[in-house]
């Protein structure tokens, strides 16, 4: 008897967990085997990342087990390293030996991107997974607790200033949620620091405007919205290094701050980096319209890994995409399971949400841009049906209520 071909995806992120999804419901259970690999056991819901790290919710809100899709497809999950893949043999290397396929698709994700830049990568706190997050929250209530131990005001000025580099979406819900926590939660807690003159929150960015890939209305929305929350935004300057406490621009000007948060874009992984694939300028891999990486018949790959051009530009890398992607990839993943030709995918975006604090959101569907309360309730309510996972909404919203009308999680708890 034939055995049934192997499919393994590399990463339960979006891209991975929608395409199990999708499978499931694309091909029958003796057809084909699916393995998904992943190093951690759980999906990471990237879009609510900076509120693990402003203390509005706990870690296990934005992390679903990835064996719940996977056993509940009849499929397998296994958690463990992928260090590289065998093109020619067809085998993924993990760290817990050889994993042969017959399709392989590629969905690890991207990196934090530093650029290059030098003391990044010492001297910043990224937020890119769950880690992250807890350390961010943890530094930043760490800081206060220091402060409130200062005598003079100059010193818990410099300590209390809080410098957020890059000004796309993680950067603007970053800064934004911060001066939530420190104005709504944090003020009560502390009344040895002046809050008006010695908490500062400085958002920079070598652009013209924040959120540069989204419609600028939003970015003169969220502009507006960032003024009045006290933020100060400082356009047009790249960074150029960061030293302890100590942010420095390409034009000479230079900020002390107690915390320095990177949010200043992504590169490809290393996994990505050392596969013989064709790429683009950005290291992503070029596939075609079928999500086939190259001339290659068995590797695939969409999400931020991807580099999927569409009337002359490539698709961003943002989480709606892969999801809008994955029913196409896993159609075409069963069509040649099955021998048949795969069908080419054409993208719809569905637009675009931004949080910008408490009440506050901007968004933009089809030509329409609003902001306020209305766009803040879209925001909420997309998020908590995208959440996967009775205890994952369940806990969502019971946190965002109890942080609404109590405090948000102040405790320096692990
Ligand atoms: C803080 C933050 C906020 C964001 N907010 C939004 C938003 O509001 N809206 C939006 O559309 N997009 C947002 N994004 C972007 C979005 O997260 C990505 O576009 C999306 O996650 C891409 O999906 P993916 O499956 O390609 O990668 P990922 O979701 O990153 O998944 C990759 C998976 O592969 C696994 N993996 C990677 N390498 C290996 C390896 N070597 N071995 C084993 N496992 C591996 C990872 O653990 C991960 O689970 C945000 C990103 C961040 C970091």
């Amino acid at each position: 008897m034939r055995e049934k071909p192997r499919i393994v995806v590399v990463g339960g992120g979006f891209a991975g967990l929608h395409l199990i999804r999708q499978l499931e419901q694309r091909l029958r259970r003796d057809e084909a085997d699916v393995l998904v690999l992943d190093r951690n056991d759980y999906h990471l819901f990237t879009p609510l990342l900076y509120q693990v790290a402003t203390g509005e919710l706990p870690p296990h809100a934005v992390a679903y087990p990835l064996r719940q899709p996977t056993s509940h497809a009849g499929f397998r999950f296994r958690r463990t390293e992928v260090q590289g893949i065998d093109l020619d043999r067809r085998i993924v290397i993990t760290g817990d030996g050889e994993v042969p396929y017959d399709h392989v698709v590629v969905v690890p994700g991207s990196s934090a991107n530093d650029f290059g830049l030098p003391g990044v990568r010492s001297n910043a706190l990224p937020l890119k997974d769950l880690a992250d997050a807890q350390r961010i929250r943890k530094h930043i209530l760490g800081t206060f607790q220091r402060a409130a131990t200062f005598r003079e005001a100059a010193d818990r000025k410099v300590l209390l200033t809080f410098v957020v580099v890059g000004a796309g979406p993680t950067g603007v819900e970053v800064a934004s949620s911060m001066r939530d926590l420190m104005d709504h939660s944090l003020r009560p807690m502390y009344p040895e620091i002046d809050f008006a003159k010695e908490v500062s929150i400085v958002l920079i960015d070598g652009a013209e405007r924040p959120l540069t890939q989204m419609d600028q209305r939003l970015s003169l929305l969220a502009t507006k919205r960032l003024a009045q929350q006290r933020v100060t935004l400082v356009m047009r300057t790249p960074v150029s290094e960061v030293q302890p406490g100590i942010v420095r621009t390409r034009g000479g000007a230079v900020f002390h701050a107690g915390t320095i948060v990177w949010s200043g874009g992504v590169e490809m992984p290393a996994l990505v980096r050392g596969l013989d694939l064709p790429k683009a300028q950005d290291g992503r891999i070029r596939v075609d319209d079928h999500f086939r990486a190259g001339a290659r018949r068995d590797v695939w790959s969409f999400g931020d890994a991807a580099y999927f051009i569409q009337d002359g530009k490539p698709l961003a890398q943002q989480a709606q995409v892969a999801v809008l992607e994955a029913p196409r990839v896993a159609g075409n993943l069963a069509r040649a399971v099955r021998g048949e030709p795969p069908v080419a995918y054409r993208h719809y975006p569905k637009g675009d949400l931004i949080a910008l604090g408490r009440r506050q959101a901007g968004a933009q569907i089809g030509d329409r841009v609003f902001g306020g309360l209305p766009a803040w309730s879209v925001w909420r309510v997309n998020y908590l049906t995208q959440l996967l996972g009775i205890r994952n909404r369940t806990t969502l919203l019971t946190e965002w209520t109890l942080s609404y009308l109590s405090s948000r999680m102040v405790a320096d708890t692990p």
